[in-house]
């Protein structure tokens, strides 16, 4: 019987490990602040914005909105940005994706101080990253790492394949599971028969978008499958949410699944806060020192 990887359960427990961290920090008079930029309406940042404030005030992390309109000019983001370097009570600083089309995201990314950089994108950051030190990290990835932990305990010498190469989560993914001394491979759309190297895994991370991709031929038996892929998709005439793998299938082989949704996408949020908490401390002169 396949363990079930209970996403909700895990981010609580990061989010209680945050909660107290900040009360340490605010009985040393640092409140730890997070600022989101938020371009435009797009309504799916809208709510991501909003669940986000929401569970930093739940652990007591202040949070300032930056609201600006769809026309707004790449300037005027900057000059938000800036602001917020600038700004010593800030500590962690997200500009939502996607921008507006007409505004450069590696440009705006790259102006974010690399210090409050807590959605871990800025390339001092994805470099440190590929080197093994310890910085801000992208908040998906470092969900799974821990999901992971949980679930297996040292990785070292796994096999993991990580099913996509995105800048988001793929790329990071592969780097924390190198740093974790697991044996990697990545597969992605140019990919010849993704599915036969993904079976030799012991470690399946589906970073992809498509749903249900991934079925139990993918899958070694007693493989942890760690699926990231949120997609909506109309079914028996209503709408659901549905990961990269094909669930019902796949659980049938695997030691250990995670359901979608409650199972990553608890954790990004919940890693969120982690980062910020980080950054605040890092920047109040209290070094990371956090174990991966
Ligand atoms: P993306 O579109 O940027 O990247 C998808 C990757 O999949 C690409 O690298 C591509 O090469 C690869 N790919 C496409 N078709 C493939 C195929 N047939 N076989 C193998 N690889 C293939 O997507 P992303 O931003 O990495 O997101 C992936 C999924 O994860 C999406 O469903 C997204 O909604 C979800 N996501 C979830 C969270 C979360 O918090 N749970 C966070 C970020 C993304």
């Amino acid at each position: 019987m396949s363990q079930l990887i209970d996403g909700k359960a895990a981010a609580a427990r990061v989010l209680a490990e945050v909660k107290a961290e900040v009360e340490r920090l605010h009985a040393q008079d640092v409140e730890p602040a997070l600022a989101v930029v938020l371009v435009g309406d797009d309504p799916a940042s809208h709510v991501y914005v909003r669940n986000k404030v929401l569970r930093a005030g739940e652990v007591g992390i202040r949070s300032l909105e930056y609201r600006l309109p769809a026309e707004a000019s790449a300037d005027e983001v900057l000059e938000v940005v800036a602001a917020l370097n600038a700004d010593p009570a800030v500590h962690g600083i997200l500009v939502q994706l996607p921008l507006p089309k007409h505004i450069d995201e590696v440009r705006v990314l790259e102006a974010i101080d690399p210090g409050k950089d807590v959605d871990g994108f800025h390339s001092e950051n994805v470099g440190g990253l590929s080197q093994g030190r310890n910085v801000l990290t992208p908040c998906t990835p470092a969900g799974c790492m821990r999901l992971l932990h949980d679930t297996l305990g040292d990785l070292s010498g796994k096999h993991a394949v990580v099913v996509g190469r995105s800048n988001i989560v793929g790329k990071p993914m592969a780097a924390l599971l190198l740093a974790a001394n697991c044996s990697i491979s990545v597969v992605h759309s140019r990919s010849v028969e993704p599915e036969k190297l993904c079976r030799l895994a012991d470690i399946v991370i589906a970073a992809v978008g498509r749903p249900r991709l991934i079925d139990a031929g993918w899958i070694k038996p007693g493989a942890v499958v760690i699926d990231v892929g949120i997609n909506r998709i109309e079914e028996d005439g209503r709408s659901r949410l549905v990961g990269d793998v094909d669930f019902a299938a796949v659980q049938q082989v695997t030691a250990a699944i995670t359901p979608v949704p409650g199972g990553v996408g608890p954790m990004t949020i919940a890693m969120l806060m982690h980062n910020t908490v980080l950054a605040a401390r890092q920047q109040t002169g209290q070094a990371i020192q956090e174990a991966r």
